[in-house]
């Protein structure tokens, strides 16, 4: 499948965003990305728009909370579907070299070995060595889940205290939490039953917010006790970040063609 490039300048208002869907549409054309995963972007990609494609503070809240749930945890996972591994496979490594203890694990809504395949063969590429939940042992099974999703490695999420799940479905997400794990999740919609389940829901754009979760992890490893981490999960409160989220984006005022730019 080919397509004509089209030259986007930097000074472009949607360049960022338009670069980001060009990483995502090479995804799919690599086989990394499902064609649903195209338009769960899509529904991501208008929440990105009303919050101004930037990093806000209720999401800066969350990113903390949620790096100080990382360092408290004994084991956890990082899962990597299509997308994430699309938009951010270089920086989950480096998630996972930050955490030291961290396991990386693929796991897949619209499954297939291939697909599996093609995204562990991604991380590989930013050297990490061991990737979990692929081949034949992910095969154990979260309880009451329908979907090749309940498909988990029994070493991995099976397991986990905690496992960071970007870009996931609700009933995935309600599945972990039944099973008594934390969950982190990076989601734009902060109406979804995934960001409304999770622990700590930070509502931003996955390519922006991995960066971000490395940068607090390592300032708080160095500068901060277990009490201290204790704290900053203690008073962090996911509903009101959610909420504060979501009066950012209903308060987006319409400008004129020359504001916007
Ligand atoms: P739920 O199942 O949790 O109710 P949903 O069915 O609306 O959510 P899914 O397709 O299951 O949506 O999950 C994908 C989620 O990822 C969507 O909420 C979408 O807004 C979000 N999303 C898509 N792209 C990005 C991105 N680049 N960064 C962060 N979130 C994203
Ligand atoms: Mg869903």
């Amino acid at each position: 499948m080919t397509s004509s490039k089209v030259f986007v300048p930097t000074s472009h208002p949607r360049y960022f965003s338009l670069m980001i869907r060009e990483k995502l549409v090479k995804g799919f054309r690599n086989g990394l990305v499902a064609p649903e995963g195209l338009i769960a972007h899509g529904r991501g990609e208008s929440f990105d728009y009303l919050l101004g494609e930037r990093t806000t503070k209720p999401a800066l809240k969350s990113i903390e909370a949620a790096s100080a749930l990382f360092l408290l945890a004994d084991f956890p996972v990082l899962s990597v579907n299509g997308n994430t591994a699309a938009l951010s496979a270089k920086e989950i490594c480096e998630l996972n070299y930050a955490l030291e203890k961290s396991f990386t694990e693929v796991n897949l809504f619209y499954l297939t070995e291939r697909r599996e395949e093609l995204i562990a063969n991604e991380l590989k590429k930013y050297g990490l060595k061991k990737i979990l939940g692929v081949g034949a042992k992910r095969f154990t099974e979260i309880p009451e889940l329908e979907s090749n999703r309940r498909k988990v490695d029994p070493e991995g999420i099976f397991i986990a205290d905690l496992v960071f799940v970007p870009l996931e479905d609700g009933d995935r997400t309600i599945a972990l939490k039944r099973m008594g794990k934390k969950v982190i999740t990076v989601d734009l919609n902060p109406l979804s039953r995934t960001s409304i389940t999770a622990d700590v829901s930070i509502v931003d754009n996955v390519v922006r917010v991995v960066p971000e979760l490395i940068k607090h992890i390592e300032h708080l490893k160095k500068n901060s006790t277990k009490k201290e981490l204790q704290e900053i999960v203690g008073c962090y409160d996911n509903k009101k970040s959610l909420q504060e989220g979501l009066d950012i984006m209903r308060s987006s005022k319409v400008l004129t063609a020359t504001e916007s730019e």
